[in-house]
């Protein structure tokens, strides 16, 4: 059994979906090692500036995991004056833009700042280094992770074992679903039909627990007690939607 396989179905027998799980791990992974020792690795600081610091929610990860782990901020604390420098230069060629001529700032910034020092500094923006020039590199790791296991789920299925595993998995939440039926219609078809089938059938229990969940409600059917499993029907709706986020900020209700 390939590498990628053997952690799927190990993800497979954790709760939700288990290609959400391997994402946020190696998510997880990517800013335990930057903490830990690529702070100051020239690599991974052009990536950090190229999208001027991380999205919102891999930023507040980070914050969370240094307050965490190490009850401390240096690391954020070096990753942030790298980029306040550059923003406040960014600002101040800006506030010149009033008394100088426009067309001029660019080259200003050009000669201020040696080895492109500006995140975003190209003539269609119109507020040059105030917004990455990259995504989140957390984000497009993550993505990236993603679709080698999408890529490792598809190979899978086609064998009887892999099939039972994930069959009794929580299955894939609706981005993954579509992102693993994309790849698989052309090459796997067969598996393209055996996953979009298995995803109507626990649609239809989902829906089925989600509808006893909101008729148990009603003041008439008080005295009739939920199952764990329709008591969950609305997380599991959210989860199924829109992905597993990582378990520190979340909600996590499902394990009762
Ligand atoms: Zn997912
Ligand atoms: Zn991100």
């Amino acid at each position: 059994m390939s590498w990628g396989l053997a952690n799927l179905q190990h993800a497979m027998r954790e709760p939700g979906c288990p290609i959400c799980r391997l994402q946020r791990e190696a998510e997880k992974r990517y800013l335990d090692n930057l903490l830990w020792e690529n702070v100051n690795d020239p690599a991974t600081r052009e990536q950090w500036a190229a999208g001027l610091g991380f999205c919102a929610r891999h930023a507040w990860q980070l914050q969370r995991l240094e307050a965490q782990r190490y009850g401390d901020g240096l690391g954020n604390a070096l990753l942030y004056e790298d980029l306040l420098q550059r923003v406040i230069l960014a600002l101040e060629a800006l506030a010149q833009e009033a008394v100088g001529d426009p067309p001029l700032l660019h080259q200003r910034l050009a000669r201020s700042f040696k080895r492109s020092f500006l995140p975003h500094a190209n003539a269609s923006d119109p507020l040059p280094g105030l917004q990455g020039r990259q995504r989140c590199r957390v984000c497009r790791l993550g993505e990236d992770t993603a679709q080698a296991y999408g890529e490792w789920l598809i190979e899978g299925l086609g064998e009887a074992d892999v099939r039972a595993s994930y069959e009794a998995s929580d299955g894939l939440c609706l981005p993954h679903l579509r992102m693993a039926l994309g790849r698989a219609r052309v090459r796997a078809p067969e598996v393209f039909g055996w996953l979009a089938g298995d995803a109507a059938r626990r649609l239809q229990r989902l829906l089925g627990d989600l509808r006893e969940y909101i008729r148990k409600h009603d003041w008439n059917y008080r005295d009739e007690t939920m199952r764990p499993e329709e008591r969950q029907a609305w997380i599991r709706a959210v989860a199924f939607f829109t992905g597993e986020v990582e378990n520190d900020d979340s909600v996590d209700d499902r394990s009762g």
